[in-house]
């Protein structure tokens, strides 16, 4: 080997390995591509599954993986699992609580993440020989800016360069169409993790992956199954987290066994615990948390515009749905077997890693389009949401609109970035906010073009210029600033459809009210002005028309309908008024220039 070779590898970054990982709630997995085919890494212990737990010592000490997972039961407090339900996100919010307190422990979700994924980086440097500096992360579906963002930053932080973020159905689609590039399939991916649950719909085209739909929960996932049965088995009195564990094994168990016995001995020094738990109890139990996984899956259907029956495949991912009760569920919903080809712990990692070599030029033939799970817009005149990229747009994507002053003299406009899928404004999430300013002049004058930009990774940015100047606004969108509370995300879509019909009465008010509020002063001014040129009786009707339209306006319930109706018909009765002012006006410059 000469000097130039060794110096290639080791400092060119171009020609490191480009990682594929999966930072998953409960596990993280790594791999790369070798010689043309997508393999994962093991540690020093043969395991390609990552803990993704991290414990913080008394000492300062940090440990990762299964040597963190093993603290959990004696220091519960100091070792940190399932961060991923943490990060990106406000403190406080959700419901979930962890059993550890991140501030206390001086730490964050996401230096927590960067520790699984600095872990990761080092197993994969010991399989490979070789140092490594880039990676495609894995999300699921459903995070949103901020989480992506997040998730970008832990990757940083542990030194790793993140040259895509991949939505975690998308990959494990990938992994299972690899092989399959001739054929042209509609298929849905049905992803139960530890901790989220998403629901893809796909498209299939020679080697064409196309995202139709996404929809899920970020908040339900093995870990509430494990949390409801231990409430089940704890005797009376004592603390249910203490159960978790055994909850959790005897659930895995339970997949495979018709019932189990769950012994704890002295298990707080005193008491023992020994209960017998049946798969049927089990399914009992947390029957009503896999239902909740229906109504996403219909609403995922109906988005793609797809029938279940029209589906090819039905692929499960995601280790919860290795129970038996799941996978009879998803059959029973989408009407056949689901398939189960996919190791369900792994599909998302290797989906990470073709993607990684479809990046690196190693892997050909494919091409991934992703999409975006929530609309985003801003919010215009009367507090409308205006979407300018519509829910479940094929990423990267690019789109704009010219918006102008709505007054005379404005000097400035503010420009409300939402995220949502109501019609009103403030029904939806504000993601920031940019003023731009512009010099004052007549109503209509300015011309400030907005422009957002989703890249490959699901990040907004938002480009407000003022055509006049050229001056260009850049929205940065603050990550802690980001007021998105997870659970809503479904909430969301399921209240957009259940407000559907009012929310469009609004808006069809609002725009109503827009227009008689423009209509009712200018007719005033032109009677003022030119009321002598109409006959009493049109002066009667025109009149009679805007006190209609005036009525309607200042009425305390909202008649949508009726108002547009008024304004109509005083546009009718003032169509004479309109076509005498126009001849008029041309008389008048006529005579000016001496022409009659
Ligand atoms: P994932 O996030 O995809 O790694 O999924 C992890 C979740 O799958 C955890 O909640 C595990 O308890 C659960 N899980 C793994 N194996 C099994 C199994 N054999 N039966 C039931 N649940 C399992």
């Amino acid at each position: 080997m000469q000097a130039s070779d060794l110096f290639d590898t080791a400092l060119n970054p171009s020609s490191s390995p480009l990682l594929g990982i999966d930072l998953g709630t409960t596990n993280s997995l790594v791999g790369v591509v070798e010689s043309g085919f997508p393999i994962l890494l093991a540690d020093e212990e043969g395991s390609r599954l990552t803990p993704s737990a991290v414990h913080y010592g008394r000492d300062g000490s940090v440990l990762v993986g299964a040597a963190a997972l093993r603290r959990r039961s004696l220091e519960p407090s100091r070792t940190v699992t399932s961060v991923k339900r943490l990060i990106g996100r406000r403190g406080g919010e959700g419901d979930w609580q962890p059993p550890y307190d991140l501030r206390e422990l001086g730490t964050s979700p996401v230096a927590v993440s960067a520790e699984v994924l600095k872990r990761l980086k080092a197993v994969a440097e010991r399989a490979l020989e070789q140092p490594v500096s880039r990676a495609v992360i894995t999300v699921p579906a459903y995070f949103n800016d901020a989480q992506r963002n997040a998730t970008k930053q832990a990757g940083e932080l542990a030194g790793l360069t993140v040259e895509r973020i991949v939505s975690e159905p998308t990959a494990a689609a990938l992994a299972y169409g690899l092989d399959k590039l001739a054929d042209r399939k509609k298929i849905a991916v049905y992803d139960l993790g530890g901790g989220t649950f998403d629901i893809s719909v796909l498209e299939m085209r020679e080697g064409v992956f196309q995202v139709l739909s996404t929809a899920g929960d970020t908040q339900l996932g093995g870990d509430d199954l494990d949390r409801a049965l231990a409430a089940k088995i704890a005797p009376e009195g004592a603390d249910p987290a203490r159960f978790v564990e055994a909850a959790e094994a005897a659930k895995r168990r339970l997949s495979s066994e018709e019932s189990v016995r769950i012994e704890l001995p002295f298990y707080d020094g005193r008491n023992s615990l020994s209960v017998e738990v049946t798969r049927a109890e089990l399914e009992k139990i947390i029957r009503p948390l896999v239902e909740r996984t229906r109504a996403h899956c219909l609403r995922a259907l109906s988005d793609a515009g797809v029938k279940a029956e029209e589906l090819d495949e039905v692929v499960l991912v995601g280790g919860s749905t290795r129970i038996p009760f799941v996978r009879q569920h998803v059959a029973q919903l989408f009407g056949r077997e689901p398939n189960t080809s996919q190791n369900p712990d792994e599909a998302v990692a290797l989906g990470a890693v073709i993607q990684a070599g479809i990046l690196s030029g190693s892997l050909r033939n494919v091409l991934l389009l992703d999409v975006t799970p929530l609309s985003l817009g801003i919010e215009t005149f009367g507090g409308l949401m205006n979407v300018i990229i519509p829910r479940n747009t094929t990423i990267p994507c690019k789109a704009g609109e010219m918006f102008t002053n709505a007054v005379a003299n404005q000097q400035d406009m503010l420009i409300r970035v939402l995220q949502g899928e109501r019609e009103l404004a403030k029904d939806n999430w504000e993601l920031g906010r940019v003023v731009v300013h512009f010099p004052p002049g007549a109503k209509g004058s300015a011309r400030v073009g907005v422009q957002f930009s989703i890249d490959a990774n699901g990040i907004l940015q938002v480009l407000a210029r003022d055509t006049v100047t050229g001056q260009d606004t850049v929205l940065e969108i603050q990550n802690t600033a980001v007021d998105v509370d997870d659970e809503r995300v479904e909430q969301m879509i399921a209240e957009s459809v259940e407000h559907a019909f009012e929310d469009m009465n609004e808006r069809i008010w609002t725009e109503a009210k827009l227009k008689a509020e423009e209509l009712l002063p200018s007719v005033a001014a032109a009677l003022e002005q030119f009321g002598d040129s109409v006959t009493a009786e049109e002066r009667a009707v025109i009149e009679q028309a805007a006190a209609e339209v005036k009525v309607l306006l200042e009425a305390p319930v909202h008649d949508a309908a009726s108002l547009k109706k008024a304004n109509a018909a005083l546009d009718d009765a003032t169509q004479e008024l309109a076509v005498r002012l126009v001849e008029k006006a041309m008389e008048e410059s006529l005579a000016r220039r001496g022409l009659v």
